[in-house]
C-alpha cells in the first residue's frame, strides 16, 4: 500500500497520479484535519458572492501550467472555467502602493520606455545600470541583493520587494534570488550582465526554435489531433483562470475522482510518526499503529520534520530549517461598486511600513458588473509579529483591513459581509539556500534509501502549478 500524507492539493494530486498514471492498485490519503484543500478554501458570503481565503488564481503558462489544465480537463471542470485573457484590465492594470499613491506598472514594451512615476525614471535606464554594473560571482544571495546590485535600489525598494510580498509575503532581503529570478542570476554569473546573459541565450532559443517549432507543432497535433485546454489557453492568451464557485472546486473535483478509483481518503487523521523498517513502514496514526510499503509526504516541511524527529534527526533538522510566514486575510464585500479602477489590485511594498502586503479587487474578475465589490485584503507575512503580535484578534484585523481601504482607496462605507483568518505558517519562504537544502533533503532521502518521496510548497515552488507538478515528480521517485 502507498500512503500519501497530507489532503491538500499536492496530496491530493500525489493520489490523482498514483492511480491514474502510475496505476497502482492500492492508495490511501491521510489528512489530519476534518476536510480536503489545504489553504484552498472559497466560502460564500450571505449575497453569495465567493470569498477565497487562499490562492484564487492560477496562470496557464509554461509546462506546469499544461499540466494543470490537463488535470482540470480531464477532473471535468472545462465548463467550470473563468479564463481572464491578457487584454482583460485586471491583467493590464496591476498596482503598487508608494508614498501615498497608487501606481501602475507598465505592462506594454511602450510603457518600458516612459517614466513611470513609481521610479521617476522609464523601466529601461535599468538595463543600462545592468549593463555597467560589475559581476559578482556568488552561489546564492537575496533577491533584493541581487536587484539592488544590478538594476538599482529604487527597483529592489519598490518592485520586487512588493512583488515578493505579493507572491510569498515573504521579505526579499531574506528570499533567495533563485526563488524567481533563477535565470537572470544564472545570466550575470555566466556572462557577467543580465542582458549579455539574455541575449546569448535569447540567440540559442531562437536558432534551436526555429528547427524545432513546426516539428513541434506538427508532433502535438499528430499526437493528438484533440484541441486541448491548455492549447486553447494559448490561443486565447489566458493571463490567468479561476473556477466559478471558487479554486476549491479543484480539490472537490480531485477528491472525488480519487474515491471512485478507489483510494481511501480518511480526514481527521493526523500521522504522528514514521518509522522505516527494512521491509515496510510504520506510521503512528492517531495514537494507532499502520503499516505501508511506501509513503509520499505533501506536508509542509515542518510539520514532517516532527515525524522523522526519532529516526532521521539529521533529515529532520533540515525539513525544519525550511521557514514559513503567516498570512493574515480579511474578505470584505462592499453594495455597489466602491473601486476607482478597474485592476488586478495593489501591493504595498515593506518599507511603506504598513501591515498590508496587498489587496485583491476580486469582484473586477467577473465578466459583468457585479452588485457588489469583493476585495481581499492580504496582511502580515514576514512581518505578521511586529504588526500584530502573536494573537490577534478578529477586530483588531478587521480594523487595520479597513483602515487600509479608507486611506489607500478611499473606501469610507461599511462592508456588507466579511471573513477574517489568520492562516497560520501558511506560506513557506525560500530563503538564500533554499536550493541547496532541497537537494540535501534529496541526497539524504536517496542515500538512506528511504521509500519516502516529498511534494507540496515547501520545495520546488508555492504557487498551485508548481505544487501539482511536484506531486507527479514524487509519484515517479517512489515507483521508480
Ligand atoms: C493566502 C494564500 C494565497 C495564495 N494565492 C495563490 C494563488 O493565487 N495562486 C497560486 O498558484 N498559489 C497561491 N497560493 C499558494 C498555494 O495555495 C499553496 O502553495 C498550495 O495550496 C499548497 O498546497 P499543499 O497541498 O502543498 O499544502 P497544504 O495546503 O498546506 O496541505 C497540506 C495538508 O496536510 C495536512 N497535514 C499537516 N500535517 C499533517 C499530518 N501530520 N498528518 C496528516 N495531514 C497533515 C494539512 O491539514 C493540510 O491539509 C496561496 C497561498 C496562500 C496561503
Amino acid at each position: 500500500m502507498t500512503v500519501i500524507l497530507g489532503g491538500g492539493i499536492s496530496g491530493l494530486s500525489a493520489a490523482y497520479y498514483a492511480v491514474n498514471k502510475a496505476r497502482l492498485a492500492s492508495v490511501a490519503l491521510l489528512e489530519a484535519s476534518d476536510r480536503v484543500g489545504g489553504w484552498i478554501r472559497s466560502r460564500n458570503s450571505p449575497s453569495g458572492a465567493v470569498f477565497e481565503q487562499g490562492p484564487r488564481t492560477i496562470r496557464p503558462d509554461g509546462p506546469a501550467g499544461t499540466n494543470t489544465l490537463n488535470m482540470v480537463e480531464d477532473l471535468q471542470l472545462t465548463d467550470k472555467l473563468i479564463r481572464i485573457r491578457r487584454s482583460h484590465p485586471i491583467s493590464s492594470n496591476k498596482l503598487i502602493y508608494s508614498e501615498q499613491a497608487l501606481h501602475l506598472l507598465p505592462t506594454s514594451l511602450k510603457g518600458f520606455f516612459k517614466t513611470i512615476s513609481l521610479l521617476d525614471r522609464p523601466l529601461i535606464n535599468c538595463l543600462w545600470t545592468d549593463l555597467r554594473a560589475p559581476k559578482v560571482s556568488k552561489e546564492d544571495e537575496s533577491i533584493y541583493s541581487f536587484v539592488q546590485r544590478r538594476l538599482g535600489q529604487d527597483i529592489a525598494d519598490r518592485i520586487i520587494s512588493p512583488i515578493i510580498c505579493g507572491i510569498c509575503a515573504g521579505d526579499a532581503r531574506q528570499i533567495s534570488v533563485n526563488f524567481i529570478l533563477k535565470s537572470l542570476f544564472e545570466a550575470e554569473q555566466k556572462h557577467g550582465s543580465i542582458m549579455k546573459g539574455l541575449l546569448m541565450s535569447g540567440l540559442k532559443k531562437s536558432s534551436k526554435l526555429k528547427s524545432k517549432k513546426t516539428k513541434e507543432d506538427t508532433d502535438e497535433s499528430a499526437e493528438n489531433p484533440r484541441i486541448t485546454l491548455a492549447r486553447i489557453a494559448r490561443i486565447e492568451r489566458w493571463a490567468i483562470w479561476s473556477l466559478q464557485g471558487g479554486l476549491e472546486q479543484l480539490p472537490l473535483a480531485l477528491a472525488d475522482n480519487l474515491v471512485k478509483r478507489g483510494v481511501k481518503i480518511e480526514t481527521g487523521t493526523k500521522c504522528e510518526r514514521l518509522t522505516f523498517k527494512e521491509d515496510r513502514v510504520e506510521l503512528l496514526v492517531n495514537g494507532d499503529m499502520r503499516e505501508c510499503s511506501r509513503v509520499i509526504s505533501s506536508l509542509p516541511a515542518k510539520n514532517l520534520a516532527e515525524l522523522l524527529q526519532e529516526q532521521h534527526p539529521a533529515l529532520s533538522a533540515e525539513l525544519r530549517a525550511i521557514p514559513s510566514v503567516t498570512v493574515a486575510v480579511a474578505n470584505l464585500e462592499f453594495s455597489g461598486n466602491v473601486l476607482p479602477l478597474q485592476a488586478f489590485g495593489f501591493l504595498v511594498p515593506p518599507n511603506e511600513n504598513l501591515p498590508l502586503l496587498g489587496v485583491i479587487f476580486d469582484s473586477c474578475m467577473a465578466k459583468e458588473s457585479t452588485a457588489s465589490t469583493v476585495l481581499t485584503v492580504m496582511m502580515g507575512g514576514a512581518w505578521f509579529e511586529k504588526y500584530f503580535g502573536p494573537n490577534p484578534t478578529e477586530e483588531q484585523l478587521l480594523k487595520t483591513a479597513t483602515d487600509g481601504l479608507r486611506d489607500i482607496l478611499y473606501i469610507t462605507d461599511k462592508p456588507v459581509a466579511h471573513h477574517i483568518a489568520v492562516l497560520k505558517d501558511c506560506i513557506p519562504q525560500y530563503v538564500v539556500g533554499h536550493d541547496q537544502r532541497v537537494k540535501r533533503i534529496h541526497d539524504y532521502i536517496s542515500a538512506h534509501k528511504i521509500p519516502l518521496a516529498v511534494c507540496g510548497s515547501s520545495y520546488q515552488g508555492v504557487g498551485i502549478n508548481d505544487v501539482i507538478l511536484s506531486a507527479k515528480q514524487a509519484v515517479c521517485d517512489v515507483v521508480k
